[in-house]
């Protein structure tokens, strides 16, 4: 069993972290706002830190689960006034990040971990809170192959499906392409079943019957009943959903690869949080065009 350090106890973080230590890992926390932490070890055991740098000097792996950009530069590599993580580590120790980042941060990290003889992956996750809280989550990973094979039986902890996407940065843009195809999927989710409540249509039959054919999705499945209901307060919010449509719409352009759906329903989660809706779920999308 290793010892292992977890960064960030947010909704996702928090489970995550759970699980690797349920496996019987030894298990070290740290969050910025302690009480966090300590609900943590008084829930699971293990102890907790005061900062990253504090918390990983011993640790095989350290991960890490935080929000955006300069969030993760300020855990892993104490930049924006952090306590970072990558230069108190040992040689040899695998550092894990499984926050929703940009390509080039994922990059950072890997160059200065490999400065140190520490091999970084880049490990965004898919499938929510639920798919946290029942490890049950899709991890895409980039980095080298040696510090994947060293980290996956620890990843498995909360991952059903743990896949190497290829070398620094891939992980990222696999999430990306994850992010792509849910953004157009869940518009397109929101214009039929705006229409189906329009046209008074049963909209409980209308899903038993759509859900098994070619148009079902896991959004449909999970998402289309309380997207019916109006039901909002739960799931992935909005303003993560711009977070990572923003990285995509970013990295795509350096790639010159045109993303016009995208682009648009970027703006339709720009209006939800200028709306006062940041905080709800992503299928909210159905909001705007019931209030329209
Ligand atoms: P969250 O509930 O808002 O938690 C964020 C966590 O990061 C908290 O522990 C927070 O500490 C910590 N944090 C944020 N900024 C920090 C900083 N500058 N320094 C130190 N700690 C910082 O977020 P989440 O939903 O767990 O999401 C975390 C990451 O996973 C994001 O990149 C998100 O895009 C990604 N993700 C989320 C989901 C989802 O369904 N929620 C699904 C897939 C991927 P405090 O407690 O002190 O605020």
């Amino acid at each position: 069993m290793a010892k292992v350090v977890f960064l960030g106890l947010g909704v996702m973080g928090y489970p995550m972290a759970g699980h690797i230590a349920t496996a019987g890992h030894d298990v070290t926390v740290y969050n910025r706002t302690t009480a966090k932490a300590e609900k943590w070890v008084a829930e699971h055991g293990g102890s907790y830190a005061v900062t990253p740098a504090d918390a990983v000097a011993d640790a095989d792996f350290v991960f890490s689960c935080v929000g955006d950009d300069p969030d993760v530069l300020a855990v892993a590599l104490g930049e924006n006034g952090g306590n970072g993580a990558i230069a108190a580590m040992k040689p040899g120790a695998i550092y894990v990040d499984n926050s929703t980042v940009s390509a080039d941060v994922a990059g950072q990290l890997y160059v200065a971990g490999k400065a140190r003889s520490i091999g970084v992956l880049d490990a965004p996750v898919s499938g929510g809170q639920a798919g946290a809280e029942n490890g049950a989550l899709t991890v895409m990973v980039g980095g080298d192959q040696v510090a994947f094979d060293a980290a996956l039986p620890v990843m498995e902890c909360y991952g059903a499906r743990v896949v190497r996407m290829g070398d620094a940065g891939k992980g990222q843009q696999a999430k990306m392409c994850n992010q792509i195809c849910i953004a157009g999927l869940v518009q397109g989710l929101s214009e039929a079943l705006n229409f189906a409540i329009a046209a008074d249509l049963d909209t409980d039959a209308l899903l038993e019957a759509i859900s098994g054919g070619a148009a079902q999705s896991w959004q449909m499945v999970n998402r289309g009943d309380t997207m019916v209901k109006n039901e909002f307060d739960f799931g992935f919010a909005v303003d993560w959903m711009r977070k990572d449509l923003r990285i995509c719409l970013e990295e795509a352009a350096r790639h010159d690869a045109p993303l016009p759906v995208t682009k648009i329903v970027a703006g339709y989660y720009d209006e939800l949080s200028q709306m006062g809706h940041g905080r709800n779920d992503t299928s909210s999308l159905i909001r705007r065009l019931r209030s329209s």
